[in-house]
C-alpha cells in the first residue's frame, strides 16, 4: 500500500503563503499530501479551489481537509446544531472543488447527556449530511475524528459504529488523541494494533488500505488534549505506530499537525523508510 505523508496546512518553510505554494514546496520536499485546514472558518472560495486541484494534481499532492473547530452536532441549541452542519457542508464543497480525497471534523460534546444518546443523535445529523453530500455528487469520504478529550464524542468504537451505519462514513484516527484523551495509557505497539484490528474487524481489510490519519506530539493531562508539542520533545510512541502501520501494509495519508509541520512530518516519513528498510 501507498501511505502518504504531509502536514496540516502550509508548511512553515514556504516564502509566500498560499495553498498552492504549500502544494508545490511539500512536493519539492518529497511529501504525498496536505491537509487544508478550514479550522477557524471556510475562507476559499469554490473558484479558487479549482485552481488548487489544478495544482495539486500537477504536483502529485493529494489533499484532504480538515473542517472548522466549531462544530457540535450535539448542542442544546438547534441553531448550533444547523450552524456545525452548515460548516461541514460548506468545507466539503470547497474540498470536494480542490479534489480533495477525505474530509474530517470532530464531531460533538457529550456535556452531561448518556452517550448512547449522543450516539444516536451524531448518527442522525451524520446520515443527513452524508445524503446531503451524496446527492451533491460530492464523492469525498466523511471522517469523523477520534477526538483527543474524554468530554468530546470520538473514541474509536463509536466512530467505527457511525462508519458501520452509515456508508461514505470512515473514520479519522488521530494517535495522538487517543493517547492524550487515556491521559497517556495508549501509547504501545499492541494498543496501536488494536486500533487497526478493530477497524479491519468491523469494516473489513479495505479500509486499511485508505486511511486518514493524524500524529504529532501532543502534551496532555486528566482531561486530556492540551496542545501539540514537537515529536522530540513529546512522548508520543510514533515508532511504534509507524511499525503498525507497516506491518499492517496501511495506505493512505497520515497528516503531522505538530506547531514544527514539516520537520516532524520528516521525521516521521524517514522513520517510515528506515522501518521498511530494516525489513527487507
Ligand atoms: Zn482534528
Amino acid at each position: 500500500m501507498s501511505l502518504r505523508f504531509g502536514t496540516a496546512g502550509i508548511p512553515h518553510s514556504v516564502k509566500q503563503r498560499s495553498t498552492e505554494n504549500g502544494i508545490k514546496w511539500l512536493a519539492e520536499l518529497g511529501f504525498g499530501c496536505m491537509e487544508m485546514e478550514f479550522v477557524r472558518s471556510v475562507q476559499m472560495k469554490e473558484q479558487r479551489a479549482q485552481k488548487v486541484k489544478e495544482v495539486a494534481e500537477q504536483e502529485g499532492i493529494e489533499l484532504t481537509v480538515h473542517a472548522p473547530y466549531y462544530v457540535n452536532l450535539n448542542s442544546r441549541e438547534a441553531e448550533k446544531v444547523n450552524a456545525s452542519k452548515e460548516r461541514i457542508l460548506k468545507a466539503a464543497r470547497v474540498g470536494w472543488a480542490a479534489g480533495a480525497h477525505s474530509l474530517t471534523f470532530h464531531a460533538a460534546f457529550y456535556h452531561d447527556d448518556d452517550h448512547e444518546d449522543v450516539f444516536r443523535k451524531v448518527l442522525s445529523e451524520l446520515k443527513e449530511l452524508r445524503t446531503i453530500m451524496d446527492d451533491e455528487g460530492i464523492e469525498m469520504d466523511l471522517r469523523p475524528e477520534t477526538t483527543g478529550s474524554p468530554t468530546q464524542f470520538g473514541t474509536v468504537a463509536e466512530i467505527l459504529r457511525l462508519s458501520q451505519e452509515i456508508p461514505g462514513v470512515y473514520p479519522c484516527v488521530d494517535f495522538s488523541h487517543l493517547q492524550a484523551r487515556s491521559n497517556g495509557q495508549h501509547n504501545t505497539y499492541e494498543d496501536f494494533a488494536a486500533v487497526l484490528e478493530a477497524i479491519k474487524k468491523h469494516l473489513g481489510r479495505d479500509a486499511l488500505n485508505q486511511m486518514h490519519m493524524h500524529l504529532s506530539g501532543i502534551d496532555y493531562g486528566p482531561k486530556g488534549e492540551k496542545k501539540h508539542v514537537p515529536l522530540p520533545d513529546a512522548d508520543m510512541n510514533y515508532e511504534a505506530v509507524l511499525q503498525v502501520l507497516l506491518d499492517y501494509d496501511v495506505g493512505g495519508w497520515l497528516i503531522c499537525e505538530s506547531p514544527v509541520l514539516e520537520d516532524d512530518a520528516k521525521i516521521l516519513s524517514d522513520t517510515y523508510e528506515r522501518l521498511q528498510k530494516d525489513e527487507t
